[in-house]
């Protein structure tokens, strides 16, 4: 059994992922889900590069884009409209402002840089070499707690997404993570199970087995994405995440629209 919502899924506007989104709209039929959103990368406010997100000038191809997949599918598939934009912090004004401009049905606020550096990009994985690995994670937290109490998001995007190299640090990050759930809970964000992270080289998902136990027990809503830069990977794994949540002790999931958690569905 797969829940039947998956919230996290680009489309070629971002340079780096392949499909229309047509296709992964009809991945998702075949898979048995019967909701979806697309969650392209939003315009990074910090520099261009039309590798790794949109530009503010396709914005309106995207909304375009998934509105005519929605309108098309609407007896078959609910589609969802959302969007993943980085937390940096200095640009919280500029970053409100982009969201502000379309509607969207949730914000996934996601966190893919420690100052400039791009520590998930396998283009600077190098860098990782010269850093103080118990460093990286805490700063890491440390964003992934402002990005909660900016208040620009709705979801929590791959939470402990500094893990997908697979360097581990030394010193306990529970903490970190007990802190960081006390701060989504603090700003009503939800957390998403994010399977990508079984397609990398940590191989295993988004937030950590442990990682989601502490949100459970602070109360924090959970929702499932599963990052596809591809059709196929469309729902995949959805099955393992719903294990992981139930293993963890939830007992439901949130789904999304205008922004609002629009009902909590059992697992
Ligand atoms: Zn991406
Ligand atoms: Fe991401
Ligand atoms: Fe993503
Ligand atoms: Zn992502």
């Amino acid at each position: 059994m797969v829940p039947n919502v998956d919230y996290h899924m680009h489309t070629p506007l971002c340079g780096h992922a392949k499909g229309d989104p047509q296709e992964y709209a009809a991945r998702a039929i075949e898979m048995g889900l019967n909701e979806i959103g697309f969650s392209d990368h939003a315009p990074l406010l910090s520099h261009r590069d039309p590798t790794i997100t949109m530009d503010m000038s396709q914005l309106e191809l995207y909304h375009t884009m998934i509105e005519s997949v929605r309108d098309e599918l609407k007896d078959k598939l609910t589609v969802r409209i959302g969007i993943e934009a980085d937390f940096l912090p200095g640009y919280e004004d500029r970053t409100r402002a982009l969201l502000a401009r379309y509607p969207y049905d949730y914000v996934i606020g996601s966190v893919h840089f420690i100052s400039d550096w791009g520590f998930d990009d396998p283009i600077q994985l190098k860098q990782w070499d010269k850093k103080d690995v118990n460093k990286v994670y805490r700063d890491y937290y440390k964003l992934v707690r402002k990005s909660a109490a900016s208040r620009l998001f709705d979801i929590i995007g791959h939470a402990d997404l500094v893990k997908k190299f697979d360097f581990h640090p030394t010193e306990d990050m529970t903490g970190e993570i007990e802190e960081n759930a006390r701060a989504f809970k603090k700003s009503g964000v939800v957390v998403e199970i994010n399977t990508s992270g079984l397609r990398r080289p940590i191989r295993e998902a988004y937030p950590s087995p442990l990682a989601l136990k502490i949100y459970q027990r602070h109360g924090v809503p959970l929702t499932f994405g599963s990052d596809a830069h591809t059709p196929k990977d469309v729902g995949r794994d959805l099955d393992k995440a719903r294990e992981l949540a139930i293993t963890a002790g939830y007992k439901e999931y949130a789904v999304f629209k205008g922004r609002r958690i629009a009902e909590m569905r059992p697992l």
